[in-house]
C-alpha cells in the first residue's frame, strides 16, 4: 500500500508542548520538531499552531522529495475518534472541536483524531515495550493516570470516546478529593503529583515524586510511607484492570515509570499479592519515552488509510 518516500504528518499536542514529526509508515521518525502549545492563547489560536504546524510539515515533507500520505493528531482528553471531534479538554481548553475535519481541509490529507494515551499505548502494543504480547495495557503515569487497552494493535475507545480511565477507579474511598470532583480516585493517591503533594502535606515540604522516591529508597521512613501508600494504590488499579483485560502484558509509562526498579520491584510485588485466580502479567517499562504519542498518532493515521482504502 506504502512505498518507501511515504510519510506520515504526526502530532501530539499536550498541554505545554506539541510533539511533532514526519513517521515513515515502518514507524521510523525522518523529521522532528516542538512547539509551545501556550494554551493560555485560548483553544481557537492553539487549533490555529495547529493546522499551521501540521501544514508545514506536510510542505517540509514534499520540499525533502518525500509524499506525505495522511495525518494523525492526538489530543488530550475526552476525544470521540469516529466523529473526529476533541471533546473535551481540559489543559488545551477544547471544547466539541471539529479538528480531524479541519485539518483535512486544511492539508487536502485523509487525517485521524485520536486520544494521546491510547495512540501512546498503540505505539508502546506495536512498535515498543508491549511489542508482540497481543494484549496489552498501557498505563500512563503522570500529573495524572490514564490507560489504553490495546488488543492485537487496536485501542479500545469506548461509547463515549472515554475507555481507560483507570486513574478514575476507587481505590480509597476515605481518600484524597480528585479532580473529577470524587473523593479516593487513584490518580488522587498515586499520580506523580498527587505523590508530591502527599509528601508536601506530611513533611511541610514540597518535593517531587522522583524525590519521594530517592528518600525513600535512601531510607527516610515518611518517603517510604508515602512511595508504599502510593505503590499499594496502583497495585489496587492495576489489579483491578487485569480482572478486566486479563492482559499479558502491563506497560508503565509516564514520568512516574521513570523511577525505575523503585517503582517496578514493589509494584510487580503488590500486584502479585493481590492475584488470586488471574494470570500475572508482564509488568514493564515503557520503552519509546515522550514520542509514544507522535508515533501512535501517526499509526492510527495509517490504520485509518488502510481502512479507507479498502
Ligand atoms: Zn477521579
Amino acid at each position: 500500500m506504502t512505498s518507501g518516500d511515504e510519510v506520515v504528518v504526526a502530532l501530539d499536542v499536550g498541554g505545554t508542548e506539541m510533539k511533532c514529526a514526519l513517521v515513515r509508515p515502518d514507524g521510523a521518525t525522518v523529521h522532528a520538531e516542538r512547539h509551545a502549545t501556550d494554551a493560555a492563547r485560548g483553544p481557537e489560536a492553539v487549533v490555529g499552531t495547529i493546522l499551521d504546524v501540521a501544514e508545514g510539515l506536510a510542505g517540509k515533507a514534499r520540499a525533502d522529495g518525500r509524499t506525505p500520505v495522511a495525518c494523525g493528531i492526538a489530543v488530550p482528553g475526552v476525544v470521540d475518534e469516529a466523529r473526529g471531534v476533541a471533546v473535551w479538554s481540559a489543559n488545551v481548553g477544547f471544547r466539541d472541536v471539529p479538528l480531524r475535519d479541519l485539518a483535512r481541509e486544511r492539508l487536502g490529507l485523509p487525517t485521524a483524531l485520536g486520544h494521546d494515551v491510547r495512540v501512546g499505548g498503540l505505539a508502546e502494543a506495536r512498535l515498543g515495550a508491549g511489542r508482540d504480547a497481543g494484549h496489552v495495557l498501557f498505563v500512563a503515569i503522570g500529573t495524572g493516570i490514564a490507560a489504553a487497552h490495546v488488543v492485537d494493535g487496536s485501542a479500545a475507545v469506548g461509547a463515549h470516546g472515554a475507555a481507560g480511565e483507570i486513574g478514575h477507579i476507587l481505590v480509597r474511598p476515605d481518600g484524597p478529593p480528585c479532580g473529577c470532583g470524587r473523593p479516593g480516585c487513584l490518580e488522587a493517591v498515586a499520580s506523580a503529583s498527587a505523590i508530591g503533594r502527599r509528601y508536601a502535606e506530611l513533611s511541610g515540604a514540597p518535593a517531587t515524586a522522583a524525590e519521594v522516591a530517592d528518600r525513600a529508597a535512601a531510607g527516610e521512613p515518611l518517603a517510604g510511607r508515602v512511595w508504599r501508600e502510593a505503590v499499594e494504590a496502583l497495585a489496587d488499579g492495576l489489579a483491578t484492570g487485569q480482572a478486566l483485560f486479563d492482559v499479558a502484558t502491563i506497560v508503565i509509562g509516564g514520568g512516574l515509570a521513570q523511577a525505575g526498579p523503585r517503582l517496578f520491584e514493589p509494584l510487580r510485588t503488590a500486584l502479585r499479592e493481590r492475584l488470586t485466580f488471574h494470570r500475572e502479567p508482564g509488568l514493564v517499562a515503557a520503552a519509546l519515552g515522550d514520542e509514544a504519542g507522535c508515533l501512535g498518532a501517526a499509526l492510527l493515521a495509517l490504520d485509518t488509510l488502510a481502512k479507507e482504502s479498502r
